[in-house]
């Protein structure tokens, strides 16, 4: 049995440790002391670090980590992680806790980012995505295109619908009333969104999600719906073909108050 920890670390990011009650991985420590806490309470030997891009909120914790613990980390091979790191590229395995972590190429948020995903921790899939999907959302577009942010999460879309995604930031009601503004008719969206205002009042984590619920709520996973495009049309006119929407839909959240 392994258990899946969000560790909270500065004002709305997730670490998520994962652990078989001896030894553990993390993703995407921005930051060493949240982890070092939860190692020691738990008696936990830090065996990887999985690093899907370069942001600092994201690595500024993998140095110091992996000179306390040794622990080895792994990152894009496309991208400037804190060396040293086992560089990876698309469908490269990583072996760790005994689970072949298989690497998914996501360029959009980042050019050379890359998510994590097992098929089986507890009888479900299990993907780290990083800063790409959001609930109800989805990274913002510092280094890629729409058309590769649309392709990287056709990808994570593809994925078994049970897969339990753990993305990187608590972003979740701020998406939702976004995902309302452009997707006003959608009922199960309202639901959720009650459902995740409560967890908030009693601060819990609004996740991890999971890709069949992101498919039911989330606009950037729904840019084919008609709905979607026609809101996307209303912003855009000229937003006609798949890209065009995505790259509408995404310019609107930016400037969404
Ligand atoms: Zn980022």
């Amino acid at each position: 049995m392994l258990t899946l920890i969000p560790i909270p670390a500065f004002a709305d990011n997730y670490l998520w440790l994962l652990h078989d009650s001896r030894r553990a991985l993390v993703v995407d420590p921005g930051d060493a002391t949240p982890v070092q806490q939860v190692l020691a309470e738990l008696n936990l030997k830090l065996d990887t670090i999985l690093v899907t891009h370069h942001h600092r909120d994201h690595t500024g914790g993998v140095d110091e980590l992996r000179n306390t613990t040794g622990a080895k980390v792994y990152g894009p091979a496309a991208e400037n992680i804190p060396k040293p790191f086992d560089p990876l590229d698309e469908k490269d395995v990583v072996n760790t806790l005994g689970l072949d972590f298989q690497v998914i190429e996501v360029p959009g948020h980042t050019s050379g980012h890359i998510a994590f995903y097992t098929p089986d921790v507890n009888g479900k899939p299990l993907l780290f995505c990083g800063d790409t999907l959001f609930s109800g959302g989805c990274g913002r577009l510092f280094e890629g295109t729409p058309a590769q942010m649309l392709a990287s999460l056709d990808k994570l879309a593809a994925l078994p619908g049970n897969t339990v995604a753990c993305c990187t930031h608590e972003y979740t009601l701020s998406n939702l009333r976004f995902a309302l503004a452009v997707d006003p008719d959608n009922q199960t969206l309202t639901t959720y969104q009650m459902y995740c205002e409560k967890l908030r009042e009693q601060q819990q984590p609004t996740l991890p999600t999971s890709i069949a619920q992101e498919l039911l709520i989330n606009p950037f996973l729904r840019t084919r719906q008609p709905a979607l495009v026609s809101s996307a049309q209303h912003f855009d006119a000229a937003a006609h073909d798949d890209v065009s929407v995505f790259a509408a839909i995404r310019q609107w959240k930016d400037q969404f108050k």
